[in-house]
């Protein structure tokens, strides 16, 4: 997988986690909107990935050094 492969892939994955979290939050007492306890470990595990794949972003878009 290239640069650009894996940009539009990280990109993706984002998009999908970012539509997953409207899913989730505080519901008011100790759940969260799916039900589960406040906080959910969905939650937990998303904001991970996100995390994960802004810092791939990231890295993938620093300008690589020259090799002349
Ligand atoms: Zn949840």
């Amino acid at each position: 997988m290239d640069a650009t492969v894996f940009a539009a892939y990280a990109a993706a994955q984002l998009a999908d986690i970012a539509a997953i979290l409207t899913q989730h939050g505080p519901a008011g007492g100790a759940c969260c909107a799916c039900g589960r306890p406040h906080p959910c470990p969905h939650v937990e595990t998303l904001l991970r990935y996100r995390t994960h794949y802004q810092r791939c972003l990231t890295q993938t878009r620093q300008p690589q050094p020259r090799v002349d």
